[in-house]
Formats: C-alpha cells, structure tokens, sequence
C-alpha cells in the first residue's frame, strides 16, 4: 500500500486568462501535519478548492488515497474532511444542531459520532450553546469538528487560525498536533505565517508564483538554511 495521501500532478488553474496555479505538483504522505504556505493571493484557497471538488482545475490531476477525482470523484473526495475559509454555520443555532445538520447529507454518522467530535474538539459542553455565543476559537474548532465527521483520513483547514489572537492561534496548533496523534488523522493546514507552521508542522510546501518553490521536511529545510531565505515571500 502506498504511503502517498494526497499527490498533486501538474495543477493548472487560470482567471480570466490569469494563471494562479502554474503547473502545480505536491506530495502529501500519511501521517504528515503538512504546512501549506504562501503569502496572501498566492492561490493556496484555490488549490484547497480544487483538492475538495468546490471547482475544477484546467488541468492536472489530484490524487487522494491512490483516488483520481478525474476517475471518480465521489469515491477520492470521501477520504476528505475540510474547513475552507470561515466555516459558515447558521448563529441561531446551537453546536450540536448545525453539526447534525451537515451530519443529515452524510450517510452513516450517527448522534454519537457527533458527540465524539464535539468532544475531540474541546466542545463538548458547550455543544448546546449557541454557536452566536462561541467565541472565534470555538467557531473554529466547531469547524474542526465538522471536517472530522464522517472520519476522513485527511483533514484540510486553510488558515484556521486566520482572526485569532496568539492564545486562540496557539491553541488551534495544539489541538491540530493532538488530534494528529490521537486520531490517526494526516493534515494540511494553510497559513501565511511561515513561523507558525515550522512549529507544528513535520513537512511544509510554499506557493510561489503557481508553483511549489520548496517543499519537504521542515527539519531538514531549518538544517540546510532554506527556510530563513524564504521570509521575503512572505511580504
Ligand atoms: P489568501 O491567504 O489571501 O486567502 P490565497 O493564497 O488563498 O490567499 P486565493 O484566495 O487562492 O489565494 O487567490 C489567488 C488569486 O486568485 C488572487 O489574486 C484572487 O484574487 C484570485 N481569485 C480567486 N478566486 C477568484 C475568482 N473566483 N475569480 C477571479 N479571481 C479569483
């Protein structure tokens, strides 16, 4: 079996005749917490977008657990859990009633399912409370849970700390890096913030220009001084 969750091959996508995705390739294997990176505008949305089907590439392939979405894109995009942007979930409602909610076009995630996710989220007693009256942390961590229903293997946030104070920025990582743990999970995670990443991350890759101008193992990047010559990306 192999050890590739999710593999980019040659990713196009233009607006309006401008290219944002130049010819993208990206490997993501199981177990990873991969950083996505690249400064504001650099296409990291739009590549997420695409990996979970929102819309279509020009060209290219994406492949999910050894799935083509060109072959099937029901079966490869079941492996996925996303939170793309700010997760949107009705404010009159409570937790627990808007992840039922989206549990209802799920087949098979039952009550229980989710109670656990509320619970591996830290929400678990406030998964009655209105989501009006969550804090930005807890909205993103309800978010969280909502990409963990249905227990897909990969899990794809882009910029879950976006809005956050240091502390609720902190305790989002924390929370990525246990649920990683715990729950078997592999992650991307998007953000701009390159020092952010090298913290909770065991494999960054950085958008540049459409394409990856780095990508591997954080430790080695650090070693091998790569990663303090990217900073200027990143303004
Ligand atoms: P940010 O961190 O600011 O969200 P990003 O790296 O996620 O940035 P994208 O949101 O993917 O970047 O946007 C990449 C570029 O594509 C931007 O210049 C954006 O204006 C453009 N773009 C995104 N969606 C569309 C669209 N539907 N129509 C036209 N241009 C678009």
């Amino acid at each position: 079996m192999s050890d590739i969750m999710l593999e980019i091959q040659k990713l196009n996508k233009s607006y309006r005749r401008r290219k944002i995705i130049d010819n993208l390739n990206m490997t993501v294997y199981k177990g990873d917490i991969y950083g996505f990176l690249g400064a504001n505008g650099e296409g990291k949305t739009t590549t997420i977008r695409m990996i979970t089907s929102l819309i279509k590439a020009d060209s290219g392939d994406i492949i999910i657990n050894g799935k083509s979405i060109k072959n099937g894109k029901n079966e490869a995009i079941k492996n996925i859990g996303a939170m793309v942007e700010a997760p949107k979930f009705y404010e009159n409602m409570s937790g627990y009633e808007n992840l039922e909610l989206m549990a209802k076009i799920m087949p098979g995630v039952s009550d229980l399912d989710i109670q656990n996710v509320l619970g591996l989220v830290g929400l678990k007693d406030r998964g009655r409370d209105k989501f009006k009256e969550y804090s930005m942390g807890m909205k993103q961590r309800l978010g969280i849970a909502n990409a963990l229903l249905g227990d897909p293997k990969l899990i794809i946030l882009d910029e879950p700390s976006n809005g956050l104070d240091p502390y609720g920025m902190k305790e989002i990582n924390n929370l990525v890096v246990s649920l990683a743990k715990r729950c078997d999970k592999t992650f991307i995670i998007s953000s701009h913030l390159l020092h952010e990443m090298e913290g909770i991350c065991n494999r960054i890759g950085i958008l540049h220009s459409g394409k990856l101008c780095i990508e591997g193992e954080v430790r080695a990047l650090i070693n091998d001084n790569k990663v303090e010559n990217l900073e200027e990306l990143f303004f």
